[in-house]
């Protein structure tokens, strides 16, 4: 006989999660009848009794969230509780990455279990997702561990309701799970066990060999923190001046290097295990020419077993050569000593990075441990957009039509034909897995960019329409979006974007579509190259009010007299000089004159080194003129008081456009957003923040945000 039942069909953080077995116990010790689902649209429940249900669900673990939930109620015949085999197309979540929940972390340190030491040990509550699965909806079959058979150990608990893996996709034991191997130039290292691979590791570490390991979404290189490691890591990697991150066993060995506040040690514990920047105590380790360190606590089990080996703070990078993609394979190593391991790597992964400025944590690179959860965005459309991002820091964005964007991992600089490849199959992944078909693309309104030549390609073949978005616009409605405004005032700095007339913006104030404001324009003088070479700009700033002669003192000799004349017929003629409001080259140029930075060997290095060098700013008053804050008189101010400190100047110049930019901004009444690259100078922000203006939450303000930045721009037009 047919009985009536509910079914409830719930979206949101709830596949590969635990979800399923956490509803399976919780019905089953309630006596409902029924059954839970994994299906393309979401978890669906039937149960016979909807009010326990509900209660059942007030009481979910935190790593879980429900963002959409509907009822309905059928016919059904059910005599106990089951968990049904997943169906069905559609959309359904895959989780993102994980670190070990508590009770895998004391099975890892227990000799008495058997998952003591395994290094992949994982449960239903944590362990690797996105970078193992190629398809929704979230299972075995789905993942590669279906390359590994269940031992009968293993099977028993995987079907045993009343066990806390029961329904564990990433089950494995030291039997039946993936197994860690070594190679040395490419031959196996004949080592009996994981403890003795562990030693050897730890050993070369102690000789400064530089170590590749294999990592949950990619490898990493691991090296001690001696100098002279470090010269042969740059050496090898092809890195000038770049900051490495340390990866640190604990809260306790990270307080031997580094001061980290209550937010930035919470972000540290958090389950995403980012990078995070904290600043460096004096006597560490010299992997970083700025007042902070990145470090990143272990984020997974192999991790935890190294530091038992080597229990000191390890260098730990991305294993790639400069802006080529991270490597997911032992053949794509390029150090002779490999730690390799054989679950396959579908999605690759950078490590995220977090940095808290006035205790608000603010992405820098949103990746392992984030994606692809998606973001709610309050939008009555209904038409599936893909939008491709910018190309640096990319990331691409998809819309599904129903309030929710799915935003990509951290791709880097598309530049490279490599990471544009990698852009590539990404994006075909993630419109298999999502079954999002886009009606409409959205691209940079840059003409130039890799993502735009590649839009007008894609939407000639999928015969939809491709529609560019301003840059800087496009960073506005991504925090706009954020805090669900409609009507706002935006203050928009970075080092470039391109405008709407012809001169290169980054230093912008929109009032929702409308450009209300500016930093004052400054020939870029040989266009890129001034991006490279901040001395390059402070002679175009300069200029605005010394002669040549005069400027010479101030560029501490890093021309040649010929060089000089070029320079200035460049600015005299105004040849491939093209006018720009950016913030950023104002930074560099103070950078340079403050003698901090004379070339941009990563990307933002001067406005950091600038950042990082300021102390207490001087006390001066903005000049605002038309709503553009002239930049003019601010250089006026450094060159007369150039012999007083210099660290307090530097953070003058910070204070001066936070101070004057909110200014303009404020005169609109609105409530104020702050975005783009510039939101990471903690000098800037601050003021800001002290003003009440809202900056991002989920989205990182700098280009990684730019994609979804398009997406909240269309759906506001
Ligand atoms: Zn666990
Ligand atoms: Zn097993």
């Amino acid at each position: 006989m047919n009985h009536l039942f509910f079914r409830f069909t719930i979206k949101g953080v709830v596949q590969g999660v635990g979800f399923r077995p956490f509803i399976h116990r919780a019905c089953t010790q309630a006596g409902l009848l029924g059954f839970v689902q994994n299906t393309g649209e979401g978890v669906v429940v039937v149960v016979n009794d909807a009010k326990t249900f509900q209660n059942i669900l007030a009481q979910l673990p935190d790593h879980m969230r429900i963002d959409t939930l509907q009822t309905e109620t059928m016919s059904a015949q059910c005599t106990d509780f089951t968990i049904r085999a997943s169906t069905g197309d559609g959309f359904s979540e895959i989780p993102p990455d994980f670190f070990l929940c508590p009770d895998c972390l004391i099975e890892l340190q227990d000799p008495q279990n058997r998952r003591h030491d395994y290094f992949f040990l994982t449960c239903t509550a944590c362990g690797p997702r996105f970078t193992m699965t190629e398809s929704s909806p979230y299972d075995r079959a789905t993942t590669t561990m279906r390359d590994f058979t269940m031992c009968p150990d293993c099977q028993k608990e995987y079907g045993d309701p009343s066990d806390r893996r029961f329904h564990a996709q990433t089950i494995a034991c030291h039997i039946c799970g993936p197994k860690l191997s070594l190679f040395q130039n490419n031959q196996p290292v004949r080592v009996s066990n994981d403890h003795d691979i562990l030693q050897h590791v730890a050993d070369s570490l102690h000789k400064g060999e530089i170590v590749a390991i294999k990592g949950v979404g990619g490898f990493h290189l691991f090296c001690n923190t001696e100098n002279e490691t470090i010269q042969k890591l740059d050496a090898l990697t092809g890195r000038r001046h770049k900051p490495y991150a340390l990866l640190c066993r604990d809260m306790t060995m990270t307080q031997t290097i580094a001061s980290p506040t209550p937010e930035e040690e919470r972000q540290l514990l958090s389950s995403e295990r980012p990078i995070v920047l904290v600043r460096k105590k004096s006597g560490a380790p010299e992997v970083s020419e700025l007042d902070t360190l990145g470090i990143m606590l272990a984020s997974t089990a192999l991790h935890m077993l190294l530091f038992k080996h080597y229990p000191y703070p390890l260098v730990c990078t991305s294993s790639n050569l400069a802006h080529a993609p991270l490597t997911t394979q032992k053949t794509e190593q390029f150090v002779p000593l490999v730690l390799n391991h054989n679950r396959e790597i579908i999605n690759t992964t950078d490590d995220s990075i977090v940095k808290v400025i006035s205790e608000t944590p603010l992405l820098i690179r949103r990746s392992r441990g984030f994606v692809p959860k998606s973001i709610a965005i309050n939008s009555p459309v209904t038409t599936p957009i893909l939008a491709l991002g910018a190309e640096m820091n990319n990331t691409f964005a998809l819309f599904d039509g129903c309030g929710r964007v799915i935003l990509s991992q951290h791709l880097g600089n598309l530049t490279h034909p490599a990471s544009f490849a990698r852009y590539q199959a990404t994006l075909k992944r993630f419109l298999a897995y999502t079954h999002i078909k886009p009606e409409m693309i959205l691209c940079d309104a840059h003409p130039e960019y890799q993502t735009s030549i590649y839009g007008k390609e894609l939407a000639q073949e999928l015969g939809v329409p491709l529609i560019p978005v301003q840059h800087h616009r496009a960073h506005a409605f991504a925090a706009a979006a954020e805090h669900n405004l409609d009507d706002f005032t935006a203050i928009v700095c970075d080092g470039l974007g391109y405008g709407d007339d012809d001169t290169i913006w980054g230093g912008e104030i929109f009032q929702n579509h409308e450009r209300i404001g500016h930093l004052e324009l400054h020939p870029q003088l040989g266009g890129d190259a001034a991006g490279r070479f901040p001395y390059r700009m402070l002679y175009s700033i300069l200029h605005s009010f010394l002669s040549p002669k005069e400027i010479t003192p101030f560029l501490n000799q890093k021309f040649s007299p010929k060089e000089l004349s070029l320079l200035e017929k460049q600015f005299i003629e105004k040849f491939h000089a093209p006018l720009t409001s950016s913030c950023g080259r104002v930074l560099d140029a103070a950078a340079a004159l403050l003698g901090f930075c004379d070339e941009r060997t990563y990307d933002g290095r001067p406005a950091i080194l600038l950042e990082a060098h300021s102390t207490t700013p001087f006390d001066i008053s903005p000049v605002i003129e038309d709503s553009v804050l002239k930049t003019t008189p601010l250089f006026r101010y450094l060159i007369e008081h150039i012999s007083e400190d210099k660290h307090r100047l530097a953070a003058t110049v910070q204070h001066y456009l936070a101070s004057g930019l909110y200014t303009i901004a404020a005169q609109t009444g609105k409530p104020i957003v702050w975005a783009g690259g510039c939101a990471y100078n903690r000098i800037m922000t601050e003021h800001f923040l002290s003003k009440g203006v809202l900056i991002n939450k989920e989205i990182p303000p700098g280009d990684g945000g730019i994609s979804f930045g398009q997406i909240a721009t269309y759906l506001h037009s």
